[in-house]
């Protein structure tokens, strides 16, 4: 029988009893199974008794916490569709989500609040806002724990209705509303089991953030389904991040590159015991191979697995397994998961599959590919051919062996005189020098009106004489010459999205205002 997704994610969690489901990272709040479980009913039934209906848009607004996916599933339990907002949302682009999903409900916490209000106002529309701990003159979910109130009865139809209601991350354009249905996240995690198998005295440590699909699915709905420990943390701090894992005894990360970049060349790495480690995945943004083995050799870990997805896709279809991460090649993003097709087409020639070794978009067909942008129709016709193939926007070709590699975004690519370069391959080249701690890579026109190369460079903190000329000499003697970085600029921090990706289209704006 088919389930929605509390039931799928929580169903086994009886078993789990007195086994503890999340920890607090900082203060070391635990929530056990048991309790994770229980709480979500009575939630579920405080919820209801409240008002929220089935269908109703909520929108959860809170950073990691223990009860972040108590309060998500007790909304999906009730019925509604979940909307995730980051938590450092400015007013304006909460309000922006609340409109676009016509969301009637808030969950927020204390801290949070007043951006909540405020949004709220801004948007109109929204219904009550409640809160997780507790704020005066709002309900809070503690106090619904104490509902007495029945469960709710809804009549949820997993293969439509829809579950979660995540934003793309807005690394192209206007952030877009992910219809994901119970069906499409539960299949989903179906897919991924087999291939990094989790349970119970697995700990996992979850930094990234819930609110994004690849923190929903890895952190919280895969992990919680079958019996492991997560451990939370709020935000992405170095020191806390590794003291959890020594204190916590993680033994497996998902991550994102810059977190790699981290671990591979921070200093304060080495004071921390990292032992209790057993393998770190890394996804949402491209990684370089070399950096992927600085990272691994340095921790004396299996090489650094990665995955591959993206919010409309639920959101995986490659994944190194957990028993090939030593044998797989380096740089390689995966292989396909079980009931996933993928095709890769020529950028000139949709109609035109490629080979082995050339590279092309990718495009994914299967049970995972969302059900459309809400409210999007047209959006959603240009990304879903009628077919059912998703073209998703990324470049990448395959090996004999079917192992994924991807080399950018469609629209990143650099275009210089006919060539084309891929920004990833020279933001990782650019890591590589010792002097450079980040660095973001676009596509500008010079006065001669070709697309070339420039490069946004942070120094190490250490570094203070490194050059322009310097950068794009070091780059100038590794690649071939349409690849040349031909232009540099210093800057403090690269902005980046909450998943970890690059915010090019910041770089832009910088450039523009100077
Ligand atoms: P938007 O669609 O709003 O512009 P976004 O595409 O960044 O934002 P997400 O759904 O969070 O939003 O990200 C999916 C994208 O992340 C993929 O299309 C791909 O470009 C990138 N990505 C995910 N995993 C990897 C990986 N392992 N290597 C390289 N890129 C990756
Ligand atoms: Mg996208």
């Amino acid at each position: 029988v088919e389930l929605p997704i509390h039931e799928a994610v929580l169903g086994p969690a009886a078993a789990f009893g007195d086994a503890p489901a999340l920890i607090d990272g900082t203060d070391g709040t635990t929530l056990t199974y048991e309790q994770l479980d229980r709480f979500h009913r009575r939630i579920a039934a405080g919820l209801a008794e409240a008002g929220v209906r089935k269908g109703d848009v909520l929108a959860l607004h809170s950073p990691n916490t223990v009860a972040f996916p108590t309060a998500f599933y007790a909304a999906t339990r009730a019925g509604a569709s979940v909307t995730t907002v980051h938590p450092l949302a400015t007013p304006e682009e909460f309000a922006k989500q609340l409109k676009d999903s016509a969301a009637r409900w808030i969950v927020t916490v204390s801290p949070l609040l007043e951006a909540a209000r405020r949004a709220a106002e801004l948007a109109g529309g929204v219904q009550e806002i409640f809160v997780c701990d507790s704020a005066p003159g709002h309900r809070s979910l503690i106090d619904m724990l104490a509902s007495a109130a029945p469960e709710p009865q809804t009549d949820i139809d997993p293969a439509t209705d829809v579950a979660a209601l995540p934003y793309s991350s807005g690394t192209t354009g206007i952030p877009k509303g992910v219809m994901l249905t119970h069906r499409q996240i539960a299949t989903n995690l179906a897919q991924l089991e087999p291939v990094i198998p989790t349970g119970p005295g697995d700990r996992i440590l979850a930094v990234l953030p819930f609110f994004h699909i690849y923190g929903l699915t890895a952190l919280m709905n895969a992990p919680l389904r079958l019996g492991a420990t997560v451990v939370v943390l709020p935000r992405f701090e170095l020191e806390t991040f590794l003291a959890a894992i020594q204190n916590h005894r993680i033994t497996g990360l998902y991550v994102a590159p810059p977190i790699v970049l981290a671990l591979a060349k921070h200093p304060l790495v080495a004071q921390y015991d990292l032992s209790s480690l057993k393998y770190i995945v890394s996804a949402a943004a491209p990684l370089d191979a070399k950096l992927a083995a600085a990272c691994s050799q340095r921790l004396g870990l299996p090489p650094v697995g990665q995955a591959y997805g993206m919010t409309e896709l639920s959101p995986g279809t490659h994944v190194v397994p957990l028993d090939a991460m030593n044998d797989a090649p380096p740089g390689t993003v995966g292989r396909l998961i079980a009931g996933t097709e993928m095709r890769i087409v020529s950028l000139d020639d949709p109609d035109k599959d490629l080979g082995v070794g050339e590279s092309g978009e990718i495009l994914i067909r299967g049970p995972q590919v969302m059900k459309g942008y809400l409210g999007r129709p047209d959006a959603t016709a240009a990304m879903i051919d009628p077919d059912g193939w998703l073209h998703t926007g990324d470049v990448g070709h395959v090996d004999a062996d079917g192992w994924l590699f991807v080399v950018d975004r469609v629209k990143e690519l650099i275009k210089y005189k006919g060539f084309q370069v891929a920004p990833a391959e020279l933001e990782a080249l650019l890591l590589t020098h010792p002097g450079i701690a980040d660095a973001a890579v676009i596509g500008v026109y010079n006065d001669d009106g070709n697309e070339v190369p420039h490069a946004y460079v942070v120094r190490q903190p250490s570094v203070t004489d490194l050059s322009e000329g310097e950068v794009m000499m070091y780059v100038a003697e590794r690649v071939a010459p349409y690849k040349r970085v031909r232009q540099v600029t210093f800057i403090d921090g690269v902005p980046r999205a909450a998943s970890g990706k690059i915010l090019r289209r910041e770089l832009r704006t910088l450039r523009e205002a100077t």
